[in-house]
């Protein structure tokens, strides 16, 4: 699989192109904002988008979501059920954020813990991973090693915890139960900064050390 990661939105959000290289189907995940830029990725990669996938329900993740799926014609899938009151509250969002007015979405379905994302010979795995938001969940892929980790993982840091609904020790053992049985040399791409793996965080993240944790 090719994995690109293209930020956008003034957050610098990585909204992710995975593509299945045998069938050139690809899957967005994360499509915050900027849609001519990420539609001009997909031209450019000559791929196609099978499926846009969220990982939770914050405008820097979905704020060019709808626009996109229509674009492409294709469905939003994710993320999990528990994030639907900030899809409901994108308006109230882009006011927070100083982004562009962003109207209210229902996904076309929502993802839960264990379930299968197919496309082109991929599959991805996903996990409920709450904390940062109630409905977060991350994508796995098993085959390639790699989880694309929205804002429950960073190099170095965790989520922030302090929006509505936010919890940090549930967030902890999110990390410690969902991405840290996963082995050492699994690739993490968080939503925001530079890539790492499970192994480092393990050992040098100071939110889930034993001091800290
Ligand atoms: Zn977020
Ligand atoms: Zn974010």
């Amino acid at each position: 699989m090719h994995v690109i990661i293209e930020p956008v939105t003034a957050f610098a959000q990585n909204c992710s192109l995975l593509i299945c290289e045998q069938s050139a189907q690809a899957v967005m995940i994360d499509p915050g904002g900027d849609p001519q830029q990420l539609i001009a990725l997909t031209t450019k990669q000559g791929c196609k988008v099978v499926k846009i996938i969220l990982t939770h329900g914050h405008l820097d993740h979905v704020g060019a979501a709808k626009e996109l799926a229509e674009y492409f014609q294709v469905d939003i899938i994710g993320p999990h059920h528990d994030d639907q009151f900030w899809l409901d509250a994108l308006p109230q969002q882009a006011q927070m954020f100083g982004f562009n007015a962003a109207e209210p979405f229902l996904p076309t379905s929502w993802l839960v813990h264990q379930q299968r994302v197919h496309f082109g010979e991929q599959e991805l795995e996903v996990r409920h991973c709450p904390g940062h938001t109630p409905g977060h969940v991350v994508l796995i892929s098993h085959q390639d090693k790699f989880v694309i980790a929205g804002d429950v993982l960073f190099k170095g840091s965790i989520g922030r915890t302090d929006f509505p609904k936010g919890n940090q020790a549930q967030l902890v053992s999110s990390i410690k139960q969902q991405l840290f049985d996963l082995p050492d040399g699994y690739v993490v791409y968080p939503g925001h900064g530079p890539i790492t793996t499970i192994g480092d965080e393990k050992r040098h993240n100071p939110f889930l050390s034993g001091r800290f944790g």
